[in-house]
């Protein structure tokens, strides 16, 4: 192969803060590629745009919960791409030219997997994610199962592809995991780009919702939620979610929103041990906690109080195939804006697209990879 082709990739494992000085940037680079040899099974595909994801700059802060990646790794599991050349083997209804997203999650498709037997990719215990256990989408060419391969809904453009997987996520959590009904107040805990999308598709069935943000997501990310039209908190150790529901906060309209410092559904995005430890104290009876989010450490919670409450507390992971095609309906009808949500950068800018993404000066990364 003549073409030089480029990937960034994960090297290193140092713990770095992500508004520390010097380099956030150290533990990757931007490296040459080789591409292997198609296996069984296998496509060469081009990728053409690549999200950054929360886990994403998680490994490049070489953060415990990532430590189990290989390196070096090219990351990358958001991507659209477009098929060049089928390996060996039977390769479905997918043709060169197609434009597609993968599932990040394969699972290992044993019959006697309690995951795999019910397609449910994202709970196997032997699933691979893509970008972390094989090299991913911030190659500028990449090499994966045709299995992976969800081809794009007709009227979807590429750009809109690198958002279905992390759409699908949130589609799991609230549409599967969540009892959301019309009217619901809801609150998200967290402004990343789950987060955005959970009071999105929170809206889209009909809730009113409230997101939170530290002081540091001021100028971006709460703003962006602002020009949404979702209510905003900013929330502190100081003046916590609990201290300001009780206080009484009010929708856009100036009515009250939540019940007595209670609300109908809490979904928590921001990863904080000390974010989920306060959840149930502001949900109703018999309300309900999706967490979508994962800690670098275990978390207390008040487990008594959950009983007294009758709360449920539901854990989401990942998304699956189904999942996948609802996020693109979504996109296709405008209930989910992608537009609002992307900020674009060449591929030659890749290590500032992480840069920002660490440190939080945008809203959602999206790479232009060739
Ligand atoms: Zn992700
Ligand atoms: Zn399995």
């Amino acid at each position: 192969m003549s073409e030089k082709i480029k990937g960034f990739c994960l090297h290193g494992r140092e713990k770095i803060m992500p508004n520390s000085d010097g380099l956030v940037t150290r533990n990757t680079s931007v490296v040459e590629m080789d591409i292997p040899r198609l296996k069984e099974g296998e496509i060469l595909a081009k990728t053409l745009f690549t999200g950054i994801c929360g886990s994403d700059n998680s490994a490049a802060l070489g953060k415990a919960n990532f430590d189990w990646v290989e390196r070096p790794r090219v990351i990358g599991h958001e991507f659209s791409a477009q098929v060049l050349e089928l390996g060996p083997g039977d390769h479905g209804d997918l043709k060169v030219g197609d434009i597609f997203t993968p599932l990040a999650m394969l699972g290992c498709q044993d019959e006697e997997c309690p995951a795999c037997s019910v397609s449910k990719w994202n709970l196997c215990p032997s699933k691979e994610i893509i970008g972390f256990h094989r090299n991913g989408g911030f190659g500028q060419r990449v090499v994966l199962e045709s299995d992976r391969a969800v081809v794009l809904m007709d009227g979807l453009r590429p750009e809109q592809g690198a958002l279905i997987e992390p759409l699908s996520v949130v589609v799991n959590a609230l549409y599967n995991k969540c009892a959301i009904k019309p009217g619901d107040d809801v609150v998200v805990t967290g402004c990343g780009i789950i987060g955005l999308m959970s009071a999105e598709v929170a809206r889209a069935a009909g809730a009113r919702v409230a997101i939170t943000g530290i002081a540091h997501d001021r100028d971006t990310r709460l703003k962006k939620a602002r020009e949404r039209g979702f209510i905003t908190i900013e929330v502190s150790p100081e003046n916590t979610l609990t201290a300001q529901l009780q206080e009484g906060i009010t929708d856009l309209n100036g009515l009250a929103f939540g019940k007595k410092g209670k609300v109908d559904l809490l979904i928590e995005c921001s990863g904080v041990p000390q974010v989920l430890s306060e959840t149930i104290s502001v949900v109703r009876p018999e309300g309900d906690i999706c967490v979508i989010a994962t800690y670098g450490k275990e978390v207390e919670i008040n487990a008594t109080h959950l009983t007294r409450t009758s709360l449920n507390m539901r854990g989401s992971m990942g998304s699956c195939r189904a999942d996948y095609m609802v996020a693109q309906k979504l996109m296709l009808t405008g209930a989910f804006p992608t537009e609002h949500y992307t900020d674009f950068y060449d591929f030659k800018d890749i290590t500032q697209a992480f840069e920002d993404s660490i440190k939080a000066t945008n809203v959602k990364a999206v790479v232009k990879m060739n």
